[in-house]
């Protein structure tokens, strides 16, 4: 035995000291080295590489329970989340390194979703940016905090496209668009894997959660999600495909049945649609326990039907459910599984550690000192600030209330969220320490020393008291202008938050009526992570900035923003609906047969409420102002050779220096399929000072304008199309073209 382990020993060194190639040598290299190991590797370790635990540290802090010590030394884990600090995972991979007979190393993920210690705005609000490099950025510095904590590898980018705000995942992800969506997935991969993943400073990413999960019914998370094909391949794939070509190491798979067959045990998803049509090379991991869910959902008998289900699904990696680690090895034994898949799934997985240089060093991602010097840096806050102020959203500011005055006397910062640290976070806030957050009240105190700045709570985020609005209005009375801080609390959205009711929870709204009515000037600050209903705010508060959860910079850019350090530049990622009964609610809707009318009865309406929504896709306002020339097309007639160009003259007609996002729409006017009414095909923002206008040209090749056609096949049609162009979904420009096709 003993002579055995150390042949097997020498002959694993000596693979492992050729494992120095770095990832730009050419992948069957890394293929034969990885072949080489799984050779050597018995069937409980090949299962044990497929075996993702959490360490508990949230509960238990950076303590080893003597039951992950026996696992890892045992060779029954490949993979450790929830773990993170140099010192601690040190200690976690030596158990693996020095211990286990093969000495493979574990890799260490964590749901890294908006930064790590320094913590960004959450992602749907910095999709609101529609700032690629911002977004890149963030993720960036995400990732170079993490991997000097100990970590390889993030569960990030959510790519879910969601369009019911009541679910509270929405907050997780980019929005209603696929374009915007896709582009931001591939800025995300990019900011996390860098150009390199074998970088010390880079992390695997994890697209997830694979597929359409956003499309829950009802906005209830976990819930079911039917659709058509065509809806679910021209709008909810394209974000993970982009991700998946950009290079993305690991994909997620979801929680919920798809057309009735669980995501987690969906081998048209896993293997037919991301390994064999996107070539996807990387490996898939579970959801959380998501195989044992597959008794639950009902379609396995029990938790070993489920694992050797998702195994030939195309799950390589099992989170948590442990089921991988109880049934594989049986199955095997009694020749009712083929080993070929445990071993495919080891090949991926051991695959993705190679490119990580986990096998070159292990403890590459454990320096102390790098730890010390990376986290919460200076400049990464300073990141955190600057995508914060580029996330925020002006919704409304009549007769230009904002930007405040740097010499206002007195502020009274007033609202359940005005001193609320650590709702500034988000959900998700990874390690971020709220204590390390700056809330509006010492943000608007630091951007103004010399005011005097009353705070009064006014109420709390979700109850009925109404006991403290009373102190909160003399602190109106006695000051020059009021600064509300409503919205909801940071765990009101995220996983397992979703809302039947998205209006301002609790008294919010009563609190705000009775500030007004002191005559004050009133400007509401939203943080929130879902869309809100606030026809009451929008139809009476006089300023309104949606700042979402802006993260550890919070009051710092806040009060950016307020005082015009920043010219709001943010637009909305996502429709924001009158009322629930809207939802599904989004830009891209079809025209129907009987288009809304309001003279006839009988079209596509509510007799209580109109179509409309509150805030429009797109839609953000500025300090400045901006007008749009018409729009002049290169061609009329588009050969679909070469491309078309769009041009629009934009002009800054305000007072202000700003950034305008504009927005380029198309819909094709007749086609085999009914199209949407507007489609986004672009956008870009423009920086212009005072009477400055700039030129904006986009271009358009035929491919831009292919869609899954009635025999669903993917291309474009001949015909005629209209373009739009403006600042927000609605309020647009038009041309025509007509597509000439060869025939
Ligand atoms: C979530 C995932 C997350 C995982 C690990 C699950 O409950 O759905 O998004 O990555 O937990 O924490």
């Amino acid at each position: 035995m003993k002579k055995q382990f150390i042949i097997l020993f020498i002959a694993f060194t000596a693979i492992l000291s050729s494992c120095t190639v770095k990832s730009s040598k050419v992948s069957s290299d890394i293929d034969n080295k990885v072949d080489s190991i799984l050779s050597l590797m018995t069937l409980e370790e090949k299962i044990g590489q497929l075996t993702l635990y959490t360490s508990d540290m949230d509960q238990t802090g950076p303590f080893i329970k003597k039951q992950y010590e026996d696992d890892i030394k045992e060779g029954k884990v490949g993979a450790i989340f929830n773990a993170y600090g140099a010192e601690y995972v040190r200690r976690l991979q030596e158990i693996a390194v020095n211990n286990t007979r093969l000495r493979i190393p574990l890799m260490f993920g964590y749901d890294v979703i908006h930064g790590h210690q320094t913590i960004f705005p959450v992602p749907l609000a910095e999709a609101a940016t529609w700032d690629m490099m911002a977004i890149e950025k963030s993720a960036r510095v995400a990732a170079s905090e993490a991997a000097a904590q100990g970590l390889n590898w993030v569960f990030a980018p959510m790519c879910d496209i969601a369009r019911d705000p009541r679910w509270g995942r929405i907050v997780e992800g980019a929005g209603e668009d696929t374009y915007l969506g896709s582009d931001i997935a591939r800025a995300r991969i990019r900011g996390f894997q860098g150009t390199d993943v074998s970088d010390v400073n880079t992390v695997a990413a994890c697209v997830k959660h694979f597929a359409a999960y956003g499309a829950s019914q009802a906005g209830r998370d976990y819930n079911s999600v039917d659709m058509s094909e065509r809806m679910l391949r021209e709008v909810y794939l394209p974000p993970y495909k982009a991700a998946v070509e950009e290079g993305a190491l690991t994909v997620m798979s979801s929680f919920n049945d798809l057309d009735g067959i669980p995501a987690t045990a969906n081998k048209y998803l896993l293997n037919d649609i991301l390994r064999t049509e996107w070539g996807f090379d990387g490996f898939l991991v579970t959801d959380y326990a998501s195989i044992n869910e597959l008794v639950t959902h009902g379609v396995a008998t029990d938790t070993l039907e489920a694992a050797k289900m998702a195994l030939i699904a195309g799950s390589d990696m099992d989170m948590q459910a442990g089921a991988f680690n109880k049934a594989l090895g049986k199955f095997v034994e009694d020749e009712k599984l083929n080993e070929g898949y445990i071993d495919d799934a080891v090949r991926r997985i051991l695959k993705a550690k190679y490119k990580l240089g986990l096998f070159d060093d292990p403890f590459k991602y454990c320096s102390v000192e790098r730890e010390k010097a990376e986290i919460m840096k200076p400049e990464n806050r300073q990141a955190a600030r600057e995508v914060a102020v580029k996330s925020m959203v002006l919704l409304k500011n009549q007769d230009s209330l904002l930007p405040l005055n740097k010499s206002v006397r007195s502020i009274a910062v007033i609202g359940p969220l005005a001193d609320a640290k650590q709702e500034m976070l988000g959900s998700w806030s990874a390690a971020g320490d709220y204590n390390k957050a700056v809330s509006v009240v010492e943000g608007l105190q630091a951007k103004v020393p010399t005011a005097r700045v009353t705070y009064a709570k006014g109420c709390n985020i979700n109850d009925d008291n109404t006991t403290l609005i009373g102190e909160a209005v003399k602190a109106a009375r006695s000051s020059d202008v009021v600064i509300l801080a409503l919205g909801e609390g940071a765990q009101m959205s995220g996983e397992a938050a979703s809302r039947a009711d998205i209006s301002l929870p609790g008294v919010q709204q009563k609190l705000a009526e009775e500030i007004l009515k002191t005559g004050k000037p009133v400007v509401v600050v939203l943080f929130n992570g879902r869309p809100l209903t606030i026809n009451w705010i929008n139809d009476n508060i006089p300023a309104i900035v949606e700042a979402w959860f802006p993260g550890t910079e919070a009051g710092n850019a806040v009060a950016d923003v307020l005082f015009g350090d920043y010219n709001p530049s943010g637009k909305l990622p996502v429709t924001f609906p009158r009322s629930v009964g809207q939802i599904p609610i989004y830009y891209s809707m079809k025209n129907t047969g009987r288009p809304a009318d309001p003279k006839s009865k009988w079209t596509s309406k509510y007799l209580d409420i109109s179509n409309d929504p509150l805030y429009v896709f797109g839609y953000g306002l500025s300090y400045t102002t901006f007008s749009y020339s018409e729009i002049s097309l290169s061609s009329n007639n588009f050969s679909g050779k070469d491309s078309l160009q769009i041009k629009v003259t934009v002009a800054n007609t305000g007072k202000y220096k700003g950034i305008e996002v504009v927005q380029l729409y198309i819909h094709d006017k007749v086609a085999s399929v009914t199209p949407p009414v507007k489609l986004l095909k672009g956008y870009t923002g423009v920086e212009l000072n005072p009477g400055q206008a700039k030129d904006v040209i986009f271009t358009i090749k035929a491919d831009d304008l292919a869609f899954y056609r009635a025999d669903m096949t993917f291309g474009c049609e001949p015909g005629d199309y209209t373009i739009y162009v403006g600042g927000n979904s609605r309020d647009t420009k038009s041309a025509e073209f007509t597509l000439n096709l060869p025939l």
